[in-house]
């Protein structure tokens, strides 16, 4: 059973999200303040947060960074759809995922359950990837579409791996183009833009329409798989 703790000071959203996690047989911790979560973090060693990010006595934002430092637990935010920029400071501090309020209840459970996969699979291999017809094999470096082998760059290799990792999470530009471009390159998202691009290009039915390869608008890109789960 899958113990969450909830960091949320409105009583009416906390009161709402136990219940709905209760019937999904989740067992639930509460926290009303940053001081508190982190201190219920430390002594139930959830296996997810649920972080607002507006909280009495400090921002959500300084929860992630703290309890990241010391745990690579699953986050979801919640947060109101206002707040843009403090959304993908938010996954940049290693927040998985986000769910805007207000919520709806099965969009929220998707993507806690999105979350404690992605959690429950971080220790194994570089995945075979399906993808439609198209099976990526990211250990061997291998695509194939049916019968036919089909050439990826080492570049789109290692994005697409990033992207992997965090399967049916979203991942912001910084945090791709840190991993596959390095530290000091974080301006950079040019050369990620045309990776994309041409990845799309290569694994999309549509490209245009991106399916597996999607775009979470001015946050950064999901790579949406079979196992990741339907959206
Ligand atoms: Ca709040």
């Amino acid at each position: 059973m899958h113990q969450i703790l909830v960091i949320e000071d409105d009583a009416s959203i906390r009161g709402v999200l136990r219940v709905l996690l209760h019937t999904e047989h989740y067992r639930v911790v509460e926290a009303e303040t940053a001081a508190r979560a982190e201190i219920e973090a430390r002594s139930h060693k959830p296996d997810l947060l649920l972080v607002d990010l507006g909280l009495p006595d400090g921002d959500g934002l300084k929860v992630i960074q703290r309890i990241r430092a010391w745990s690579p637990v699953p986050i979801v935010v919640l947060s109101a759809r206002t707040m843009e920029a403090q959304k993908i400071a938010a996954l940049d501090a290693g927040a998985d995922d986000y769910v805007a309020k207000p919520f709806s209840a099965p969009e929220l459970l998707a993507r806690v359950r999105a979350a404690l996969r992605r959690s429950a699979r971080s220790s194994e291999q570089p995945p075979v990837l399906q993808l439609g017809e198209i099976t990526v094999d990211l250990a061997r470096r291998q695509t194939r579409s049916g019968r036919e082998e089909m050439h990826l760059t080492p570049l789109e290799y290692r994005v697409l791996e990033a992207l992997a990792r965090q399967a049916g999470m979203i991942v912001t530009p910084n945090q791709l183009i840190k991993e596959v471009w390095g530290p000091d390159r974080s301006d950079d998202t040019r050369n990620l833009r045309v990776c994309v691009k041409n990845l799309r290009q290569k694994l999309e039915p549509n490209p245009s329409r991106p399916h597996f390869i999607v775009t979470e608008a001015g946050l950064g890109y999901r790579l949406r798989t079979s196992e990741s789960g339907p959206q």
